[in-house]
């Protein structure tokens, strides 16, 4: 069977826009354990622990996403729908990233993509080497340093509609 290369250049797409997702969640991983072990950033993360708010979802998109602007060629180096779709998908990434990171600290229940809120539970538990992640627990779970904590929701789910998931600090 052969794909028609209009398939094909959809393909490069997304498979591009998922993998800018993954990569950057990974990033995000492995940033945060880098602030944790004092080699990057090791003060203003000891600062943000001590307050415990987000900078509202504008100031937390651009933490996102301006470090991943010299990145942003990569998607090219395969095609030009790879291109736009690496570049879609960091944007993506940093617009969920900053809502994960200011919903965990304004009201954890929004994050209902998560069983648990793993960065609620990382500041909550004061925990240092534990729950790295803030948007995905995944690579938490693959590198074994996922951890449990108690929890439970202020609200049931189902008590959530849309404009609720809409009230963090957006600026
Ligand atoms: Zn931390
Ligand atoms: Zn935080």
């Amino acid at each position: 069977m052969e794909i028609s290369p209009a398939s094909q250049n959809a393909l490069a797409f997304v498979v591009a826009m998922l993998l800018a997702i993954l990569v950057g969640s990974l990033v995000e991983y492995v940033v945060h354990r880098l602030m944790h072990a004092r080699i990057v950033l090791g003060q203003k993360h000891l600062e943000h622990h001590r307050e415990g708010t987000g900078q509202g979802w504008w100031g937390e998109f651009l933490d996102y996403f301006l470090p991943s602007i010299p990145f942003l060629w990569l998607g090219f180096l395969y095609s030009g729908h790879a291109g736009i779709g690496w570049i879609l998908g960091a944007f993506i990434y940093a617009c969920i990233a900053a809502y994960a990171h200011q919903a965990q600290h304004d009201n954890p229940d929004l994050v209902f993509w998560l069983k648990k809120p793993i960065h609620h539970l990382h500041h909550k538990g004061k925990m240092w080497h534990n729950n790295f992640g803030i948007t995905f627990s995944l690579w938490d779970r693959i590198f074994g340093t996922y951890k449990d904590i108690d929890w439970v929701p202020e609200k049931n789910r189902k008590d959530y509609r849309l404009a609720h998931y809409l009230r963090i600090r957006w600026f």
